[in-house]
């Protein structure tokens, strides 16, 4: 286990607190999407694109850290 935190997906609306509910991915989290004003987005391979085109705040270009292994 290298991964240095258990990290769940957020995808793929990277929803934070009371808009939490459109994040019903239980996956563990394997990038992590750096976001303007936020939080970075912890995101699972599967919500990778999806979380890119429609979580807010996002950078253009995208940044995405690999925090997980594939
Ligand atoms: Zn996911």
């Amino acid at each position: 286990m290298s991964v240095h935190r258990n990290a769940r997906c957020r995808g793929p609306y990277g929803g934070e607190g009371d808009q939490a509910d459109g994040t019903d991915c239980s996956d563990p989290a394997v990038f992590e999407i750096v976001r303007y004003g936020l939080p970075p987005l912890p995101v699972c391979p599967v919500h990778l694109g999806p979380a890119l085109l429609m979580a807010s705040g996002v950078l253009w270009p995208p940044e995405i850290r690999l925090i997980g292994r594939v």
